[in-house]
C-alpha cells in the first residue's frame, strides 16, 4: 500500500478532553479506485480536499454508500476495532442495492488496519471517548445521463469523538412525523446511503424546532408500525420481553441492534423481533407494561427514550430514567470495546 505522510501533524491543535462529535479528523485518509472492472490498490494520502469534476454523477443522482464503526482504545494498550466484518458485510449489502461494485474483507480490513494503525495517537484514549471511522463509497463517471456508474472512489477517514451525551446519557424526546415517512418497502430503507438522510432532515428540523430530540419513524404504508429513529434502531422491553421490529426492508439493520439481541439472548431475555405498532407503545406504557425504551446505534451506543408524542398525545416512559436493562446493556457493550469485559462473540479486532 502507497503511503504519503503528512509533513505537519496536526494532532498538537486538537483538544482531546472536549471533543465533539465528527467535528475533527484525523492526519491520514484511504482512498482506493475502481476502473476498468476492479477496485486498484489502496493509498494513504494526508487528510484533505479532493478535486473531482462538477458533472461527477453521484452528485447529481446520488450513487452512493457510507459507514459508521468505531475504534477504541483499550485497558490494554491495543486498539480494538468493533466488529468490522459486520461493518463490512452491511457495506456490501448497500452496494448492492446501489449497484455499486463491492469491496472484499481483504481490501476494507487491511485499509483500516493501515490506517488506524498510522493514525494511532488519534485514538482517544479517554472513556467514553472513541475515533469514529466512516468509510464511503461514490460514483465518479462524469456524465449527465442517468445509468450505473463504470468509476468509483472508496475512501476512509476518521474522526476522534467524545461521548455523545456529554451529560451522560439523557433520555431522549421522540415524535413522530406526520405525513411524512423514511422509507417504504422495496425502496432504500435497508441501505446506508446519504439518500435516506435527505429524507429525513425537513421532518427532523420541524421536530426540533417543537422541541423534540429525534422523528420516531412509522411505517410507511399505514403509518401504524414503529421502524426506527433518524440514525438508530429501536427496543421496547414489555413485561419481560424485549421487542424490536424486525428486519423487512424499511429499517437498517444496525450493527448495535444485533449486539444487543446477542446479549440479551445471553442474559435469557426473550427477544420477539416483530412488528409493534405505536398504539401498542402507548397502551403498554399507560398499563405500565413497557418498562423501557431505547434506540441502539454506534454513535450513542444505547440511547433511552423518555417521552413519545403522536397525534398530540404523549407518553413518558420509566419516568424519562434509563433503565436498568439499559444501562446494563450499555455497560456490557461498552465494556467488550474498551476491554474491560470478556469477548464471548469475538467482536474485537486488535491492532
Ligand atoms: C447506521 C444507522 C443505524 C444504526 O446502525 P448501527 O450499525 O448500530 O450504527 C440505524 N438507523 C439508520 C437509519 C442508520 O443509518
Amino acid at each position: 500500500m502507497e503511503i504519503i505522510k503528512t509533513r505537519q501533524s496536526r494532532i498538537d491543535q486538537v483538544d482531546f478532553e472536549n471533543l465533539g462529535f465528527g467535528e475533527v479528523f484525523s492526519d491520514h485518509m484511504v482512498i482506493m479506485d475502481y476502473r476498468d472492472g476492479e477496485w486498484g490498490e489502496a493509498r494513504i494520502v494526508p487528510y484533505g480536499t479532493i478535486e473531482v469534476f462538477p458533472a461527477m454523477c453521484s452528485f447529481h443522482y446520488g450513487q452512493m454508500i457510507f459507514e459508521g464503526l468505531k475504534a477504541f482504545y483499550t485497558r490494554t494498550e491495543a486498539i480494538n476495532i468493533f466488529r468490522p466484518q459486520k461493518y463490512h458485510e452491511r457495506m456490501n449489502r448497500s452496494c448492492r442495492r446501489l449497484c455499486i461494485p463491492e469491496v472484499s474483507y481483504d481490501l476494507f480490513i487491511n485499509a483500516l488496519r493501515e490506517l488506524v494503525t498510522l493514525d494511532k495517537e488519534w485514538v482517544p484514549k479517554k472513556k467514553g471517548y472513541s475515533l469514529y471511522i466512516r468509510p464511503f463509497i461514490f460514483a465518479t463517471d462524469s456524465f449527465l445521463g442517468v445509468k450505473v456508474s463504470e468509476t468509483y472512489r472508496f475512501m476512509i477517514i476518521t474522526s476522534p469523538v467524545g461521548a455523545y451525551y456529554k451529560e451522560g446519557i439523557n433520555p431522549v424526546k421522540l415524535i413522530t412525523p406526520g405525513e411524512y415517512i423514511r422509507a417504504a418497502k422495496g425502496g432504500l430503507g435497508a441501505a446506508k446511503t446519504p439518500a435516506n438522510y435527505a429524507a429525513t432532515l425537513l421532518p427532523a428540523e420541524e421536530a426540533k424546532k417543537k422541541g423534540f430530540t429525534q422523528v420516531l419513524w412509522l411505517d410507511g404504508i399505514k403509518r401504524k408500525y414503529v421502524e426506527e429513529v433518524g440514525t438508530m434502531n429501536l427496543f421496547f422491553f414489555i413485561g419481560d420481553k424485549l421487542i424490536t421490529p424486525p428486519l423487512e426492508g424499511t429499517i437498517l439493520p444496525g450493527v448495535t441492534r444485533d449486539s444487543v439481541i446477542h446479549l440479551a439472548k445471553e442474559w435469557k431475555i426473550k427477544v420477539l423481533e416483530r412488528r409493534i405498532s405505536i398504539d401498542e407503545v402507548f397502551k403498554t406504557a399507560k398499563d405500565g407494561r413497557l418498562k423501557e425504551a431505547f434506540g441502539s446505534g454506534t454513535a450513542a451506543v444505547i440511547s433511552p427514550v423518555g417521552e413519545i408524542y403522536h397525534n398530540k398525545k404523549r407518553v413518558i416512559i420509566n419516568k424519562r430514567k434509563i433503565g436498568p436493562l439499559s444501562q446494563r446493556l450499555y455497560d456490557e457493550i461498552t465494556g467488550i470495546q474498551y476491554g474491560e469485559r470478556p469477548d464471548r462473540f469475538g467482536w474485537c479486532y486488535l491492532i
